[in-house]
């Protein structure tokens, strides 16, 4: 008979330091797809987990049962509303839709809510309340996860992402879904293993843009997978910006119940994510710097890239923070443009005025001023958008996106891509899509930390990376106030090895 396989996806990275709840509203204006229609359109032909099961459903002859997809962009806890009712839209499927063979689901594997600080197992235990112990689940994380035990527990398949920037997305699914066929076909009866160490970051963050420690520890992993017959291997690197217990980089291995090369393994892997904790294969700059840089590069070969590391909507920044913008404009820039700086108030200045209106605007900085002011400029509207666009580079390809409301306004030698959302720059489209081509700029400035290299570091002349100005996704681990996470926890304490 035809197994019937249910998918969803619930996805959060949540930034416990970011003093905006994640509501409902937030999912819709990112993704939140709800059945059969609504997903298929949405995912069918992208690189992302949903399409990896959907095909996976069809390579293996199941009947996929599409519950919900939903996303949002990093930012502080998920609220208990949006967490209810969107775990209840998967539950209600489970219950309506049955009878299910198996579980398919796409986890980020870093969300917090507002009741649940590891909203993973508060979703995987509510499923397993209602399908029991035995029905198989499939879960894929991203590498970014800060992994729970029990979360490993209630999972019977585990896979997270191998790259950063993150670029299999549908590998990753496929990987997972296959291990969930061999159990179905009763070949193996799967088991997650776990470990960690005393570490808030590590494997370089997941860097896989250059040699270094989470390549090599990959490597490795791949290695322990033939020695001790795994079945799959994962590294996460974690989400340092979380205050809960269990934050950090883990090893997870899934092995066959019986197989007794597995705890091997998996400590194998934590020792080597503690012993390479303090690698970082890329240099953290201030902005003056980096502007420096681009001025003695040049842009013979395509532009200068500068990334705001400490303000990455990707992680869950602001997207508001002026310290990168105000250098630039302070350093009168030219041929730059700089995308995209969260401001909905201006965008709407920007459209009552029109386009070509000379406006003064005062820039960002109303999230949290704290960690820059807003500018006072003085600049044209050059462009009034809708915002929606697909993205067309290497990082979640086909994804529709939409940024809200977008106006371009030119500040000297600037064009800024003003958002009504919040959304980190990781495609060309983030300038493209508002009438920027980024061939012909000397100088670019994206609010991102490392997505971006995916689409941009085969365009850029040279990339600079700026952390400065204490936002709340900066590397500066010592600067955030820690409560709730599990001590002593290097680097915030000294921990002899
Ligand atoms: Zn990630």
């Amino acid at each position: 008979m035809t197994k019937r396989v249910l998918i969803a996806g619930f996805k959060h990275e949540t930034n416990t330091f970011s003093k905006l709840p994640t509501e409902l509203d937030a999912y819709r204006a990112r993704a939140l797809y709800v059945g059969e229609e609504e997903m298929r359109a949405a995912y069918t032909g992208t690189n992302t987990e949903i399409a990896g099961f959907m095909d996976a459903c069809e390579k293996h002859g199941w009947e996929p049962v599409l519950a919900v997809a939903a996303d949002a962009t990093p930012s502080g806890k998920v609220t208990k509303e949006a967490f209810d009712i969107i775990s209840g839209m998967i539950l209600d499927a489970i219950e309506r839709q049955g009878p299910i063979d198996a579980i398919l689901l796409q986890l980020h594997g870093a969300m917090v809510s507002e009741e649940h600080d590891d909203g993973e197992s508060a979703l995987l235990s509510l499923i397993r309340a209602k399908v029991g112990r035995s029905l198989p689940i499939g879960v894929t994380h991203d590498l970014h996860a800060n992994v729970t035990d029990l979360t490993c527990d209630l999972a019977d398949v585990l896979v997270s992402y191998r790259t950063y920037p993150h670029i299999d997305m549908h590998e990753t699914a496929t990987k997972c879904a296959d291990l969930i066929a061999r159990t179905l076909a009763g070949e193996i009866s799967p088991k997650v293993w776990v470990a960690r160490g005393p570490q808030l970051d590590g494997v370089d963050h997941g860097r896989t843009t250059s040699p270094g420690p989470m390549l090599e520890i990959l490597d490795m992993a791949d290695g322990l997978t033939g020695k001790h017959d795994l079945l799959s291997a994962s590294v996460n690197a974690g989400f340092p910006w979380a205050d809960v217990d269990y934050v950090g980089p883990t090893a997870i291995v899934v092995a066959d119940s019986g197989n007794n090369g597995a705890e091997v393994a998996v400590n194998v892997l934590r020792e080597e994510l503690w012993r390479t904790r303090e690698t970082i294969t890329i240099d953290l700059v201030s902005a003056q710097a980096a502007i420096a840089q681009a001025r003695e590069t040049g842009m013979a070969d395509g532009p200068f890239v500068i990334a705001d590391f400490a303000d990455n909507p990707g992680g869950g920044g602001y997207a508001d923070s002026t310290g990168l913008l105000r250098a630039m404009i302070d350093a009168d820039v030219e041929k730059a443009a700089f995308s995209a700086l969260y401001d909905p108030a201006n965008v709407a200045a920007c459209q009552q005025a029109g386009e070509g209106a000379e406006i003064e605007l005062n820039l960002g900085g109303k999230c949290e001023p704290s960690l820059g002011e807003p500018i006072a400029a003085s600049g044209t509207v050059t462009g009034l958008y809708d915002g929606g666009f697909k993205l067309e580079g290497p990082m979640s390809t086909g994804l529709s996106i939409n940024l809200g409301p977008v106006a371009v306004y030119r500040v000297g030698g600037i064009d800024v891509v003003l958002a009504s959302r919040r959304a980190q720059n990781y495609d060309l489209q983030y300038f493209r899509a508002f009438g920027i081509e980024p061939m012909e700029r000397a100088i670019l400035g994206i609010k991102s930390a490392q997505h971006f290299r995916a689409d941009y570091a085969p365009i850029a002349s040279g990339i600079s990376v700026v952390d400065e100005g204490g936002g709340i996704t900066s590397h500066n681990f010592k600067a955030l106030d820690y409560k709730h996470a599990r001590r002593p926890l290097w680097p915030l304490d000294d921990i002899k090895s």
